[in-house]
């Protein structure tokens, strides 16, 4: 492994990588940097967050511009407001012994005028979302004719949030001989797409394996039931006192549902995500950031641009949609070198979503057993004596109320005042885990797909045999991406109502059928109502008496996106 001065880089900017503490570089550092300074190269780098990319970029953008000259020569795209006052924090740290070197933040939901005028001032180097830049743009607030650099930072995120068309006009500004540097924690076709048309002849350098998960990342999975996902949360957290974690949701409504919940419940917690103010925002994640909040529950957009180094768990309370996504929110932590744990809840038929994931993540989940309230119980205690014994006395201040405390504690033994000592904080989890049932559900449960296995019969019609069926009829089916356990979870996502039966699924072409209680007509219709699937709306309706179930043939699988829902509308 090399140091920072065997990569070329200039005397000012090593002084302030080591007034950072930035000892070595990070492998990607150690590829990227000496290339670009090198070479008038196109990059395509596969980075996960985490790996140090931005200082891999943004060494060489700064090096390679010239601050006496007061226009924009480096320009970094990024998907957020908050990744892109991150980064272009991170490069005024790198620039800052090179006094007039200005970087800019320009980003939506905040003064455009302001921005305007910065810019009117002359900086070197903009850091934009491609929304606010185009704004600029069209405004002509920006010169972007003598741009040397382009950087897509976070590219698949950008391409998820449906910036192509704002990316394909930004490039238009900029002239044709510039390197551009592309990095992405994925690569999906469009990003794939994007190198081919606007790169040249891009090097490829892909730091760890290709879609892969943060190499320090341990993947977990609990499997319960839906209804008892929040209290496996609960069992979740508990269990590991110390923990520092983020708990992603796929909506808006969930994040705050679960940090309301939480914080009734007592937990350290708060919610971000995009119905708050950029203000409302900012004092979240700067709670979060001095850790006057243990636990943020957040959507995945929100959470994007949140650097924080030392998470100790990422919660999936709910999968993302995207396989892609997951890579993402697992990449917060295990930052910087440092272990860190991602954990899944999952109904059990949601299992094939971790196949999907693991495919591309190239690792495997590890199940585990949501612990058991004496688990629980047991850990925190131990937890507690620990900070106990971890405590530092002041002798002095404590010297002369030492008689009256001892006094007052005199009448009891040491046994009756460690019990006393540990009742204090303890009892409320005693308390709690009283009796707490066993959350965990077996993967034994899992029903494969709609036709039972060859020689078996259909458990879920022997589990329920006097039950009253209602059959659905959908107009989505094998072509659309259905599969049967789609459908199943999607029944399993209904809140407050129990396990609702469910019979038999029949996917056709076009269209599906499935069986399920009629007591829950109402909510069956209601849950698929407005979803989408695959792009195509959902309509649900009780199939007229005599409509044929016929056997399940389907072999793809399917995605559901609930309308409104999508990863980038949250
Ligand atoms: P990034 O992937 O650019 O978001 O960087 C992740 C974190 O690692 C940031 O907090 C950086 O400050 C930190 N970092 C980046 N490079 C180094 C390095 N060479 N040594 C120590 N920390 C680093």
């Amino acid at each position: 492994m090399k140091n920072f001065t065997e990569l070329g880089i200039d005397d000012t900017i090593l002084k302030a990588l080591s007034s950072l503490g930035f000892d070595k570089p990070t492998p990607v550092q150690e590829k990227v940097i000496p290339l670009i300074l090198e070479k008038q190269v196109d990059l395509v780098s596969l980075a996960q967050t985490g790996t140090g990319k931005t200082a891999a970029f943004g060494i060489p953008l700064i090096q390679r511009t010239a601050a006496d000259k007061r226009y924009p020569q480096g320009l970094v795209l990024c998907p957020t407001r908050e990744l892109c006052v991150q980064v272009a924090r991170d490069l005024e740290s790198f620039a800052r012994f090179i006094p007039k070197l200005k970087v800019l933040a320009v980003y939506g939901g905040a003064r455009i005028d302001q921005q305007m005028n910065s810019l009117r001032k002359g900086v070197q180097i903009v850091v934009a979302t491609p929304g606010r830049l185009k704004d600029l743009l069209n405004r002509k607030a920006i010169d972007l004719s003598r741009v040397n650099y382009a950087v897509f930072d976070e590219a698949d995120e950008m391409l998820q949030m449906g910036f192509q068309d704002e990316l394909k006009t930004i490039l238009e500004y900029t002239p044709k001989e510039k390197n551009t540097l592309l990095f992405s924690a994925t690569m999906p076709k469009e990003v794939a797409r994007i190198a081919a048309k606007y790169m040249n002849n891009p090097v490829e350098l892909t730091i760890g394996t290709k879609n892969a998960g943060a190499e320090n990342v341990r993947h977990e999975f609990y499997m319960v039931h839906p209804r008892s996902r929040y209290l496996a949360l609960k069992r979740i957290v508990d269990n590991s006192p110390n923990n520092y974690s983020i708990i992603f949701c796929r909506t808006r409504r969930e994040t705050n549902d679960v940090a309301h919940k939480l914080i009734v419940d007592g937990y350290n917690a708060d919610a971000l995500h995009g119905d708050l103010s950029q203000a409302q925002r900012d004092q979240v994640m700067g709670k979060f950031r001095c850790k006057n909040i243990q636990i943020l529950v957040a959507t995945d957009v929100a959470a994007r641009g949140l650097d924080v180094n030392d998470l100790t768990h990422v919660i999936n309370y709910n999968l993302p949609d995207e396989p892609a996504a997951y890579t993402h929110r697992s990449g917060r932590t295990g930052r910087a070198g440092r272990k860190g744990i991602s954990i899944v809840i999952i109904a059990s038929s949601e299992q094939y979503k971790l196949r999907q994931i693991e495919k591309k993540i190239k690792k495997q989940f590890i199940q585990c057993k949501i612990p058991t309230g004496m688990e629980i119980c047991q850990k925190q205690l131990v937890s507690q004596i620990d900070s106990v014994t971890s405590v530092s006395v002041d002798h002095d201040q404590i010297a002369p109320l030492y008689d009256e405390i001892a006094e007052k504690l005199s009448h009891l033994s040491r046994e009756d005042l460690i019990k006393q000592f540990v009742s204090l904080e303890f009892n409320r989890f005693l308390d709690y885990y009283k009796n707490a049932p066993d959350l965990n559900v077996s993967s034994h449960t899992r029903v494969k797909s709609g036709r039972p296995e060859r020689g078996k019969r259909d458990v879920r019609r022997d589990v329920h045999p006097n039950n009253k069926f209602t059959t659905f009829s959908i107009n989505v089916g094998r072509r659309q991406g259905i599969v049967p356990q789609g459908l199943i979870g999607k029944i399993n996502e209904i809140q407050d109502v129990g396990r609702i039966k469910i019979g038999r699924i029949d996917i056709l072409r076009n269209s599906a059928t499935l069986e399920a209680d009629s007591r829950y007509t109402a909510q069956i219709l209601g849950a698929f109502q407005h979803a989408e699937i695959n792009g195509k709306t959902v309509n649900i309706e009780v199939a007229k008496s005599g409509a044929s179930i016929k056997k399940y043939r389907g072999k793809r699988k399917g995605t559901f996106h609930r309308k409104g829902r999508k990863p980038q509308s949250v």
